[in-house]
């Protein structure tokens, strides 16, 4: 049982931990930190927390667990802010999408990486974002990888995975350098894709008549780019290198594929779109 949850940054990730722990009974008072009193006091009203704080020292003071749930880009000022304000008890834990960053903005902030801190990334979300589109069941079956680090308490990691699974996620490790390659390939990649194919079709001009005819597939392929701006600024920032070597491997398959249209190679087409339909077929939707 958590007895003071502290969510730092009540949006759709830390909102939805908040009302899924409540659901659960996991945990007892939850107090909301953020910048924006509006925001919070609306976290108040929807029942995702019991009371808030604008001032971090203040918010984590008495917590025995800290999410910090905000944008990559603002972690770092986060953990200086509350540097030295934890409680000797307290766990801290983050929901960043990648996780070098994170790491290393504790390892500056913190003067060594503390012992009681477990980095974190729920593998669930929607493309909305804020406080309002929070829901109890984001983590239900899905998966959150946790990436300890040598320094990383074996306690702390073990109350974090509880938290998380009485949230109804599965909980697994990972280094968090393979951590950062993989979600390059499996999230950031397609989140980059999936703007850049929007914003070619506006730079076509006409952009009505585009939109106007997009069906199904334009339309399955492209939802992701609704997600936050600022979020996906963040993520490209924070996990550049990973993310540029996947955008180098998957234009040279691009170029492949652009030849085989250009010497009308319907057999290799053929095989690359039959090889990645089994692929999906076998590994998603399954
Ligand atoms: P969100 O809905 O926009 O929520 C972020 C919250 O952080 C907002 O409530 C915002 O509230 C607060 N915030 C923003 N800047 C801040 C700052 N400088 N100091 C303090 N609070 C600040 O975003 P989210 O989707 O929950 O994402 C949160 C984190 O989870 C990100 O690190 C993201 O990488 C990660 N994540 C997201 C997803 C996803 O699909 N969305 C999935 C997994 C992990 P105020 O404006 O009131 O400050």
């Amino acid at each position: 049982m958590i007895e003071r949850l502290c969510v730092i940054g009540v949006g759709l990730i830390g909102g939805s931990l908040a009302r899924a722990l409540r659901a659960a009974g996991a945990c007892r008072e939850v107090v909301g930190a953020g910048r924006n009193p509006a925001n919070l006091q609306t976290a108040v009203d929807l029942g995702v927390i019991d009371r808030y704080e604008t001032d971090l020292a203040r918010a984590v003071a008495g917590a025995d667990m800290v999410l910090v749930s905000v944008p990559l880009g603002a972690m770092a000022a986060v953990f200086n802010a509350i540097r030295g304000h934890l409680s000797p008890h307290a766990v801290l834990t983050d929901a960043g999408s990648a996780k070098g960053g994170v790491i290393d903005a504790a390892r500056q902030a913190f003067d060594g990486l503390p012992a009681a801190f477990v980095p974190g990334h729920p593998i669930a979300g929607t493309e909305q974002s804020g406080v309002e589109a929070s829901f109890a069941g984001l983590y239900k079956d899905r998966r959150v990888i946790l990436t300890p680090l040598p320094e990383t308490d074996i306690q702390a990691t073990a109350r974090v995975r509880d938290m998380w699974e009485a949230a109804g996620a599965e909980v697994v490790e990972m280094d968090p350098v393979h951590h950062d390659a993989v979600l390059a390939a499996t999230s950031h990649l397609p989140h980059v894709l999936a703007y850049t194919l929007v914003e070619s079709l506006v730079r076509l001009g006409d952009e009505g008549e585009v939109f106007e005819y997009a069906a199904g597939g334009f339309r399955d392929f492209t939802r992701i780019a609704s997600s936050d701006p600022v979020m996906w600024r963040d993520i490209c920032l924070a996990n550049g290198d990973a993310i540029q070597l996947m955008i180098e491997h998957f234009v040279a398959d691009l170029q492949e594929l652009t030849e085989a249209i250009q010497n009308r190679d319907g057999q290799q087409l053929l095989e690359l779109f039959t090889s990645a339909r089994d692929a999906r077929d076998r590994y998603v939707d399954k």
